[in-house]
């Protein structure tokens, strides 16, 4: 089949990628500048795999998508190159004293939904410094040890690299979108079968029929630090009572510290109050932070719909993905997989070997 994809970010590249493998003619539109221009969201994302903590603004259906997926990246990332990082050593959820009564509320919100097996396990102070020796300060933790993490810059251009086949064509927005068509710079190119992965660009500019009113973006800021010497194995959450704020390892002593959640589709840059809160907030977990160095500051667009749920649309010839909210990378394996499916085209179950 000759399949149409419009947009390039962590939905478009996924697909791109299963369909390729599978045997499939691909073609690819996105108005960045090239395969390394950071403009999706998914550039900006700290790669967070996990589906129990997510919970909290999350439902069962994300929940599960989330655990598909870490088991279907243990076999994508293998298969691309470069060897991005992936692990699976579970994550931690980490509170201060005073903000114990928050916490306790977040945490028994998780446990009344998630599954036995998945719910937080309560973490003594001298287990906690066992499983992460650097981390002094909070008084209360939480283990989950099925999460996980990825880093989305390796991915991003793994993703691309591996589906090079495709026709990727950039500096290039779709500006309609329709059953088996796609409009670009005022051509129609006719598919035999089109997905819709434009995220926040999916909101239509004039006609609603185009595409999906309903999306928006949410702010979000994070930053890249780099600290020799300090050592932290997996994710950890700050459950605060006024924001989360999570840091998560990555290769060459780099760490991400993110990110607040914004109702506002400023794209500017990051704010001194996000600056002094996020980087305060991790400091009182990993003292050792005290010297690191800001490697980068970046803000992007989460796309969300009114629920914050995500969603896939699917008509003759035409399936549009959105609203992947927070948990884009955590989901994409498995939505991707059941877009395909749904489609009725045919691949693999996991997208890994070709069918
Ligand atoms: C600060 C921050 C932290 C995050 N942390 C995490 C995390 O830890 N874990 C996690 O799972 N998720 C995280 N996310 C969420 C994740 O990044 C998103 O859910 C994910 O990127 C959504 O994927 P997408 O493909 O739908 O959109 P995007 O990645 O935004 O891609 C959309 C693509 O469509 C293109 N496009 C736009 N308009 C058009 C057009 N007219 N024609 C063609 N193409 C177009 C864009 O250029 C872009 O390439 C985070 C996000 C942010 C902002």
């Amino acid at each position: 089949m000759h399949i149409g994809i419009a947009g390039a970010g962590v939905l478009g590249r996924l697909l791109a990628w299963r369909l390729v493998r599978a045997g499939h003619r691909v073609t690819l539109f996105d108005p960045a500048d090239g395969p390394l221009s950071r403009g999706a969201a998914g550039w900006t994302a700290a790669g967070m795999l996990s589906p129990s903590a997510e919970l909290e603004c999350a439902d069962l259906q994300v929940f599960q998508d989330g655990l598909d997926s870490i088991d279907m990246w243990s076999e994508i990332v293998p298969a691309l190159p470069g060897a991005p990082d992936f692990d699976r050593r579970g994550s931690l959820l980490l509170a201060h004293r005073g903000d114990g009564g928050a916490a306790r509320r977040l945490v028994d919100q998780i446990e009344r939904k998630a599954p036995e097996a998945h719910r937080p396990r309560p973490l003594a102070v001298t287990s906690l410094g066992e499983l992460e020796p650097d981390i002094h300060g909070p008084s209360l933790a939480w283990f989950l040890p099925h999460e996980g993490a990825i880093d989305p810059t390796q991915l991003m251009p793994a993703l691309y690299e591996s589906a090079k086949t495709a026709d990727w064509r950039w500096n290039q927005p779709v500006q309609d979108v329709g059953e088996g068509f796609l409009t670009v710079g005022g051509r129609r190119h006719v598919f035999d079968h089109v997905f819709d992965a434009r995220g926040l660009g999916q909101r239509p500019a004039k006609s609603p029929a185009a595409g999906c009113s309903d999306v928006r973006g949410v702010r979000g800021e994070i930053f890249l630090v780099r600290a020799p010497g300090v050592r932290l194995a997996r994710p950890v959450r700050l459950l605060h009572p006024r924001h989360r704020v999570y840091i998560v390892p990555r290769r060459d002593h780099h760490f991400v510290i993110g990110a607040s959640e914004i109702e506002s589709e400023d794209r500017s840059p990051v704010s001194l109050r996000s600056t002094v809160e996020l980087l305060a907030a991790a400091h009182s977990v990993l003292p050792g932070l005290a010297e690191a160095r800001i490697v980068r500051a970046e803000t992007n667009l989460r796309p969300a719909l009114r629920d914050n749920l995500p969603l896939i649309e699917q008509s003759a010839r035409l399936t549009r993905i959105n609203g992947l909210f927070r948990h884009g990378w955590m989901i994409a394996p498995a939505m991707t997989a059941r877009a395909i499916v749904q489609a009725g085209i045919l691949v693999s179950s996991s997208g890994v070997s070709s069918a």
